[in-house]
Order: C-alpha cells, then structure tokens, then sequence
C-alpha cells in the first residue's frame, strides 16, 4: 500500500483499494501461521494480489469501469477468486480497464485513464491496462486480467511484463463480466515466465459452473520449465512481419528469435492467410456477442437505476447514461449485425471467417511447434492519439485477435525496448499446449 500511494496518484491502475479488508486478511494469516494453523508452504501463502475490475469479488464494488455498474456490489467470488482465496492470497484492490473490456488503450474507462509507467505520455495498453501497468509499476507482484481481443497480451506488450491468454476453456469464466462468450478468458499478468506459469496452474481447471470449461488435465507447468528448446519448431506468419508492423518491432523480434535459434530452435517463414480478415471478423462477432451480453444491464436487475415514469423509459435513460460512447456504438454495431436483414450478410459470414481463421492455426500446428511474431504492431503510442479513430485503433489488434477467434493459448514476453519504450515477443500454441508455451518463454526470457 506505501508504494501505490507512492506512484498509484501518476499511473492510475487501481480504481478502488480495499485496505482494510486486507490489511485485516494479513493479519489473520499471520496469526494462523504462528498458531501452527497455516504454512506457508504454498508460494501464494499471504501473496497480494490486483484483480481486473470485471472479475467479481464478493463484498468489493465490481463496476467494470462503467457508470451502469458504479454501485455492483457482487454476492458471489468468480471461480477464480474462489480458487485464489483457497490459496490464501491477499486481494489488495481492483484495477482499471476500458469498460466492459472494450478497448486497446484503457482511454475508454468512464473514472480515469491509466498511465503507462514507462512514459506516462503513453497509453498502457489495454483493456488490461490497470492489470499490466501495476506489475510494471510494482505495485502487486501479480494480477489477473481477461483476454476477449488481445487484451492481456498487448497491455503486457506496452508495459514490458509478461501477459498469458490461456486455451479458451482452461480457465472458468464463472465470475467473469461477459464481454464476447466465445472468445473471454482470464489469464495472469506476472513480471516473469515462472511466475506466470505457477500462477495459471493455480486458477486453471474445469468447473462445474462453467459449461464451456474443459475437463483437461492441468499440467504442472512449472517443472517443465527446462530451458530445453532444442529441436523446437517455429512458424513464423510472414503477416506478422510484414506492412503495417514497424521497422524497430520487426527488427526486435528477429533478434528475439536469433537467441531461439542460439538455444537450437528452428524457424521457418510460414504464412496465416486469412489473418487479414480478423480485424473485422472479430469486431462483428464480438460486438453480436457483446450486444446480447450487456443486454442485462437496464437498471433493473443490476448497477445504477434511472428512474423514469414508465418502465421503457428507466430502461431507456438507464442505458443511455449508463453507458459510455464505445460501449453504445459496439451494442448497436451488434444488433445491426444479427438483425434479420443482415444476419446473413454479417454474422454468418463472419462465423464461416472465423473458421478458416483457425483451421490456418490447425494447418500450422501439425508441423510447428510454436508460432511466433510480435504482440503489437508497434510500441506503446501517445495518450490521446488514436482516440478519435476508432478504426486506426481496432487495427492495432491485428496481432493478438487471430488468436482469440482460433481458441489458443498465447504469451507475451518483453523482447527488448525501442526508444525506451518495451516490445513484447508472442508465443502462440496448440490448443492446451500451455506448456510448450511457458517452455519457449521461459528459455528465451
Ligand atoms: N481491443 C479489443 C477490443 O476492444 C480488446 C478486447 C479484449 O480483449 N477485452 O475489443
């Protein structure tokens, strides 16, 4: 807590502290341990922990960064936190995001922006960009984000920690604010690979209240962590170092990938074709998703009430105040696309999109390993910069939204900086291939 009083003021990860319910925890936990009760065995044992502010926390304020939610006070814990609080962690707070986890550089968070601490010019990233910036800033050791379109990944990216969006299914999304069902998961934002590993063992599983969880084995990653990568077989996609990506980036991750070859990796140009069709097959299945998701918040059943005569209009002013203007134009960018004239013309076709988009992963994995590019096009850009351009920003997603739309599991890794600024190196794997994956990263890191 000293030091997010220190340099919380400047960053502006945590929307909300809960310092005494902590404060209250360590001390009962010590207590325990010197009773005998406890050990302190478990890494996690007393561990204070940043969770994304879409992640509910029973009896701690769960407002997405939205106004419509600014009252939530949850009744349940998510899985995760379940599973993290069985571990004895510390929950020291709640952390700023774009609302509803829609955005790429956390401008679209209705109480304040984040700063990335490497520049505080610069966006962190987003919409896990509290989630990145409080490792970086060393304020937590670790947090917890959630990864729909890149959204853990490209904020490690921009902050120069380490970023996972385990397979879709690894992790339960019970407790998960939805955003798009089909491509949301919750991963660990940690400073290193092994931290990062141990803690997805931790959260990962089947769950009962989650349907679409699977019920595959968890692998104990941690132990795999050899620094063997000898004979590794790497593909990477000419798209991702090709037009569009900067110079400096590009250059980076080639040095990146001379040290995997150092270590007796081999790589091979492959190519991702339908890859440049993600952008917007992405933005139309998961504003449909997202359209139907948020349709719950009128007021009436969770958040903030405008209360009105009629019931139409506490709807009607409920949403219209609620929520903010990305949040308005995804829901009716949404609803345009699954209404009955256009289904076919959109969603449909974006869902047949989809499919090729994955079967270009299934292609590549039955010959690589791994497959490797940068997270983000370029590095962390200016506050303000792209904030009147919705499209320019949607772009910068190119890299990590394949990914999402395949079911994969991905990394990112700092591979170096450009103008100070951290690059982030992107392992992408086979589907609950999560150990290879820490593999590579951790014998590159
Ligand atoms: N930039 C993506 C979007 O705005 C990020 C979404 C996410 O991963 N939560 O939709």
């Amino acid at each position: 807590y000293k030091r997010i009083a220190e340099v919380d003021d400047k960053v502006g990860a945590f929307l909300r502290l809960d310092e005494e319910n902590a404060r209250n925890k360590a001390k009962s936990l010590e207590e325990k341990l010197a009773n005998g009760n406890a050990s302190a065995s478990e890494i996690l044992f007393g561990m204070p922990v940043g969770i994304k502010d879409n992640i509910v926390t029973k009896g701690l304020l769960t407002t997405c960064a939205s106004q419509i939610l600014a009252n939530f006070d949850p009744q349940h814990n998510a899985t995760v936190m379940e599973k993290l609080n069985g571990l004895n962690t510390i929950t020291i707070g709640k952390l700023n995001m774009d609302e509803f986890a829609m955005g790429s550089s956390n401008e679209n968070s209705s109480y304040k922006n984040v700063k990335n601490p490497w520049d505080l010019s610069r966006v962190p990233g987003g919409s896990s960009g509290g989630s990145a910036a409080t490792v970086a800033a060393g304020e937590v050791p670790f947090s917890l984000g959630s990864d729909t379109g890149g959204s853990i990944r490209q904020p490690a990216a921009f902050c120069g920690v380490v970023g996972m969006k385990p397979t879709y299914g690894r992790v339960s999304r019970f407790g998960l604010v939805a955003f798009a069902s089909s491509l949301d998961q919750i991963g660990p934002i940690t400073r290193t690979v092994e931290d990062n590993a141990y803690v997805l063992q931790k959260i990962a599983g089947k769950d009962v209240l989650d349907s679409t969880s699977a019920n595959i084995d968890v692998a104990d990653y941690v132990s795999q962590l050899s620094g063997d990568v000898k004979g590794l077989k790497i593909g990477v996609p000419k798209e991702y170092l090709g037009e569009g990506v900067s110079e400096e980036v590009r250059e980076t991750v080639k040095e990146a990938l001379k040290v995997l070859e150092s270590l007796g990796a081999e790589w091979d140009e492959v190519s991702l074709p339908h890859s440049k069709y993600a952008v917007p097959t992405y933005y139309l299945l998961s504003s449909s998703e997202a359209s139907a998701n948020l349709a719950r918040f009128d007021g009436i059943r969770y958040g903030v009430r405008q209360e009105e005569p009629s019931l139409g209009e506490t709807y009607k002013q409920t949403r219209t105040k609620g929520f903010g203007d990305e949040v308005k134009r995804r829901i009716m960018l949404g609803t345009f696309a699954l209404s009955s004239g256009f289904y076919d013309a959109y969603y449909k076709k974006a869902q047949k999109v989809r499919t090729l988009i994955k079967q270009d992963f299934e292609d590549l994995f039955l010959k690589y390993d791994v497959i490797i590019g940068p997270t983000a096009p370029t590095t962390a850009f200016k506050i303000g910069e792209n904030v009147d351009d919705p499209l320019t920003m949607y772009a910068n997603d190119i890299l990590t939204i394949p990914v999402n739309l395949a079911g994969v599991p991905a990394i990112s890794v700092p591979c170096g900086l450009v103008n100070g600024l951290p690059v982030g190196l992107q392992i992408i794997g086979k589907h609950f291939d999560e150990s290879t994956v820490y593999k590579v990263a951790h014998a590159y890191e």
